[in-house]
């Protein structure tokens, strides 16, 4: 029976002597199936009317004859409706990895140092030039196999995070490095305020945030170290987090050490 899933243990008994418990666990399959079916459908239907909205708006804004009171709540509501794509767009890619069967990825060689250059001119374009100092130790030729797209999502995440969430004036460090036993890791570190110890286990999971407030104020959806860990297991390999006042540091760390030609 296809629709039949079974989970089977077995149970030791005194004397020596086992037996065999049967689940179904077809049902509780299905609902997951059905809810992540439904998570990706909504956020891929959503998606269209706000980039229409968002048309009108900036159509709006862009009007010489618009009232100037108007202008700042027009401005706002696109700042949201912007807000709610970046939502979207996570949301349809953690949908992607949550759906993705964890299975090792062969063949497709990544040029790591390639990608955390490209990330790190981008950000030193952008926000941090002028508030955080950025330093890279990059291994050459250190890369790994995977999906680019999803490894470059990391890089953003952890160095996005590492810029919105301390304050100006931190120092951000980025490694990447052969760590001996056979793994190649990617290290955010910083020495910023760091993260009280009870909210770390969490950070993981969807929509945690330390401090909500601070993070949709800084744009953050609440999804970026959810998406991190998914790719993370969909690479079989690893998040640790480790904080204290002063230092935080996010690894990242890829099972196999490969080198480019
Ligand atoms: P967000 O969109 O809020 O950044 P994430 O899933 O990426 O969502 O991160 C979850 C939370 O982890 C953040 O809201 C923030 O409280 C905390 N966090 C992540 N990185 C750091 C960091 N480098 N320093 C301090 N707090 C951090």
């Amino acid at each position: 029976n296809d629709n039949l899933t079974l989970r089977a243990r077995a149970l030791p008994l005194q004397g020596g002597s086992r037996v065999l418990s049967v689940r179904d666990i077809s049902e509780g399959m299905q609902l997951q199936k059905t809810r992540k079916a439904f998570i990706a459908n909504a956020s891929h239907e959503l998606r269209t009317p706000l980039t229409v909205l968002t048309g009108y708006m900036e159509l709006f804004e862009n009007d010489p004859e618009l009232p100037a009171h108007l202008l700042p709540p027009l401005q706002q509501s696109r700042e949201q409706a912007a807000r709610m794509q970046q939502i979207i767009s996570d949301m349809l890619a953690l949908s992607r990895l949550e759906s993705q069967e964890t299975t090792p990825i062969k063949g497709n060689r990544i040029d790591v140092p390639a990608l955390l250059e490209s990330s790190i001119q981008a950000i030193r374009d952008t926000l941090a030039s002028e508030t955080h100092l950025l330093e890279a130790d990059i291994e050459p030729g250190l890369c790994v196999c995977g999906s680019e797209k999803d490894i470059a999502s990391i890089i953003t995440n952890l160095l996005a995070n590492a810029v919105k969430h301390t304050p100006a004036g931190t120092h951000i460090h980025i490694r990447w490095q052969g760590s001996g036993d056979g793994e190649v890791c990617l290290s955010v570190e910083d020495n910023g305020p760091g993260i009280p110890q009870e909210h770390i286990p969490h950070l993981t999971e969807r929509f945690y945030r330390v401090d909500a407030g601070r993070s949709r104020a800084s744009g953050g959806t609440g999804l970026g170290l959810a998406i991190v860990k998914h790719v993370m297991q969909w690479h079989n390999g690893s998040l640790t987090i480790e904080s204290k006042p002063g230092r935080t540091v996010f690894r990242a760390c890829f099972p196999s050490e490969r080198v480019l030609d």
